[in-house]
């Protein structure tokens, strides 16, 4: 990003500009396994709070710097510059959802440990017959002395494999409206009657599972808020997981466009007119996340909550994202899927689900449509 940074700002730049060279790992000849990327973002995640850039947004009593939006963004934009491993997102979500919603006692107990990487987090919302419909979940917890036991199915848990713990949405009222019969609560993966099953897409990973919940006790010190609260809970989780990702897109978009456009002189094609004007579009759509990002980040700056306009910023980003792999496919060719260059096949396939996780594509434009927008519903 081009903002201007402040003399504080451009100092913390300039250091973490610095850091980031000597430390950013070596990238693999070819693309990591599921596992291996996992391990190496954990690793990543600790190495970046040991050096202190985790928290800069966080308040200082729960192990943050107490510092603005600003220097989050910046991390964001340096460490997709530099093509570092990917930055914990779910800090960013479901534990920056803990932070407001959880009590003091929760708080003490997951804030810090998540912020340094020692705890790592899953999202258990969606079920197979409640994604874009979530209110329609019908995992069950039920109150039982001082545990709640909690009986359903999830579907397409992220990084479930290696979370430690995980924020599952259950049923805890069937005779209220949909919305209003849902709690949040905090659960231990280890856990007996817990159960993952691995769910492989299309690149031949594991990157999501099914979980399983048989008769799983849990504290009734575990719910988030109150009993209910579940809705409520659920749509800021979203908001933020839907907000603030696309700052660090936008360096990320910029690098893989410069490697196409180098791959295109390189390979004799840069003066194809055909060739320019996917590249040319492919700058426009980033170009597009960038402004987006920027005017949400400045309201953000100024003590604004996320919100719905979130959705504005994903549905451009999952456009940019998905025409940019499209273009490195169709210009890579036969290179692309002979061994050759197997990046741009794991890279295309990594795109494909953006227009799905975190509510599709379709149900973004229904957000923008009739809450931004004001839009009838029919
Ligand atoms: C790779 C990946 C990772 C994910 N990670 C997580 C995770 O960590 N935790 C989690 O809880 N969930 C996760 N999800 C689930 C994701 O949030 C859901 O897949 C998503 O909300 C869509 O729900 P669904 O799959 O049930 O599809 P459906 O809701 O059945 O939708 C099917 C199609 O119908 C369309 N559609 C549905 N309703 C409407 C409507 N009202 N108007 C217009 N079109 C509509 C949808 O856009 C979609 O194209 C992940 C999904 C994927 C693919």
């Amino acid at each position: 990003m081009d903002y201007l940074d402040t003399v504080e700002e451009a100092e913390y730049r300039a250091a973490l500009r610095a850091w980031l060279s000597e430390n950013v790992p070596p990238r693999a000849d070819t693309p990591l396994s599921d596992e291996e990327a996992a391990q190496e973002r954990i690793a990543w995640h600790r190495k970046l709070y040991e050096a202190g850039y985790i928290g800069q947004s966080w308040p200082v009593e729960w192990g943050g710097k107490g510092l603005g939006p600003l220097m989050d963004a910046i991390l964001n934009d340096e460490n997709g510059t530099a093509e570092a491993p990917g930055l914990p997102a779910m800090v960013g979500y479901i534990v920056r959802t803990l932070m407001m919603f959880g009590n003091d006692e929760q708080r003490e107990q997951f804030i810090r440990r998540s912020l340094s990487g020692e705890i790592q987090w899953c999202q258990g919302f969606s079920e197979p017959g409640a994604g874009s419909d979530l209110a329609a979940l019908t995992t069950k917890a039920t109150l039982d002395g001082d545990e709640w036991v909690i009986n359903g199915h999830k579907m397409w848990t992220s990084f479930g494999q290696y979370a430690d713990w995980c924020m599952v949405l259950a049923r805890t009222d069937a005779t209220v409206a949909p919305h209003k019969g849902i709690s949040a609560f905090l659960v231990d993966m280890k856990t007996p009657g817990i159960v993952l099953k691995p769910i492989y897409v299309a690149n031949g990973d594991p990157e999501t599972s099914e979980v399983f919940f048989d008769e799983v006790r849990v504290p009734a010190a575990n719910l988030i808020s109150s009993v209910g609260d579940g809705w409520k809970i659920a749509m800021t989780t979203v908001a933020y997981e839907r907000g603030p990702s696309d700052i660090g897109a936008i360096s990320t978009l910029r690098k893989q466009l410069s490697h196409l456009e180098e791959y295109a002189v390189q390979s004799g094609r840069a003066a194809d007119p055909a060739v320019r004007r996917r590249l040319a579009r492919s700058y426009v759509q980033g170009e597009l996340v960038r402004l987006v990002a920027l005017e949400q980040l400045s309201s953000r700056a100024t003590g604004k909550p996320v919100g719905e306009e979130g959705s504005i910023g994903k549905l451009l980003q999952t456009a940019a994202s998905q025409d940019l792999a499209h273009v490195a496919l169709d210009l890579y060719g036969a290179d692309a899927i002979t061994g050759a260059a197997p990046e741009i096949v794991s890279d295309y396939f990594q795109t494909r689900p953006i227009s799905v996780y975190g509510g599709s594509s379709q149900i973004q434009r229904n957000i923008i449509a009739s809450r931004l927008l004001g839009m009838p519903r029919e």
